[in-house]
């Protein structure tokens, strides 16, 4: 972002040129009170679909600013496809996954109730905020979808059948079938058929219960891996995996 634009936001309005439309509440104010903007500056806009595009503020009100649409900076491109599914944690190391996981570019940010997960409600509209605000700021064209929590259980029965769960097993150092991030990838590829796209199972603090490990591994689409003899709290583990995923099957 040049430095005589001070801000890039996420809109759901369609981008194109000449289109003219009202920034108010939360992005009113921080154009408007926080960077105090005036008519005639210039902002970026992005919406998930349309690409990036320079944004003029033609009309500043109380907490408000009316923007016209100018010029395509970038156009929409392609980003990966990885699932992020998360024991969630508390708070702070919550908002840290969330920004991390956006920041690392992963598509789709979703929250599974454990045995050992020691929250039962969330507030996704909070973790979307998180997601919003990182992808502003890490330059990225989409935001990630945040799905509402849902039990492992659940989850894993209704798994659909074209995407393979990388589940990271903080015991997988000792086990033989058990392979590094690089290594299960190269294995994956070998195979005829198989599904293309890939999501990260990570854990909560406590771990997934013995029960809960069997379960996983059972299924059809999963790779366990291991991410060393180490074992990490969830928010490491989080940007360790995304971090080796993308170097192997992203974009990097
Ligand atoms: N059961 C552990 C802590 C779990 S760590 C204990 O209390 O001792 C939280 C999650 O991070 C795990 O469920 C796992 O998904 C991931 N994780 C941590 N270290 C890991 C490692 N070395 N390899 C693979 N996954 C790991």
């Amino acid at each position: 972002m040049s430095k005589s634009i001070k801000a890039r936001l996420y809109v759901e309005n369609d981008l194109c040129a000449g289109a003219e439309f009202l920034l108010n509440g939360n992005q009113g104010h921080y154009l408007v009170n926080v960077m105090r903007l005036k008519a005639g500056a210039n902002i970026l806009l992005f919406n998930g679909r349309d690409g990036e595009w320079l944004v003029e503020i033609v009309k500043v009100g109380k907490g408000k600013a009316t923007i016209v649409v100018r010029d395509n900076i970038m156009a929409q491109r392609a980003e990966p496809d990885l699932w992020y599914l998360f024991a969630p944690i508390k708070k702070a190391r919550l908002d840290y996954m969330v920004e991390k996981a956006t920041e690392l570019g992963v598509s789709l940010i979703r929250p599974v109730l454990t045995e050992r997960t020691n929250l039962d409600h969330l507030k996704e509209d909070k973790i979307r905020a998180h997601a919003i605000e990182a992808a502003e700021q890490c330059e990225r064209f989409t935001v990630p979808t945040v799905e509402p929590m849902i039990k492992l259980d659940k989850l894993l029965m209704d798994w659909p059948e074209d995407r393979l769960i990388m589940f990271c097993d903080e015991e997988g150092d000792q086990d033989p079938n058990c392979f590094s991030v690089g290594k299960a990838i190269d294995e994956v590829n070998a195979w005829q058929e198989r599904p293309r796209k890939w999501a990260i199972l990570i854990g909560p603090e406590g771990g997934f219960s013995p029960a809960e490990r069997t379960l996983i591994r059972q299924q059809a689409n999963v790779v366990p891996v291991t991410l060393g003899p180490r074992i990490l709290r969830a928010d490491t583990a989080a940007v360790a995996a995304i971090t080796l995923w993308q170097s192997f099957a992203g974009d990097w």
